[in-house]
């Protein structure tokens, strides 16, 4: 877990490195979100490191940010029925 005074410098699911503050506790000190503008993932300081720490980001959900523009924008709609 981090503190809320950190800005991680890692995303926790592509790696990249363009992260920023989402928002912040109502209750000051609380705990704060992060989101990373490469692959839109967020997350609070609050959740366990499986979630916040890259070293830890279950391997199976990990994201390449160079096949981001590769992936489908919405589930495809099927054809409808005859
Ligand atoms: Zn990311």
């Amino acid at each position: 877990m981090t503190t809320s005074e950190e800005l991680p410098t890692i995303c926790p699911r592509c790696d990249d490195h363009d992260i920023r503050v989402l928002t912040v506790s109502p209750v000051p000190g609380a705990w704060t979100m992060f989101s990373c503008h490469t692959c839109f993932y967020s997350w609070r300081t609050t959740e366990p490191s499986y979630a916040t720490d890259p070293a830890t980001y279950p391997a199976v959900f990990k994201i390449d940010p160079k096949t981001i523009p590769d992936m489908p924008l919405f589930p495809s709609v099927p054809d409808p029925r005859k």
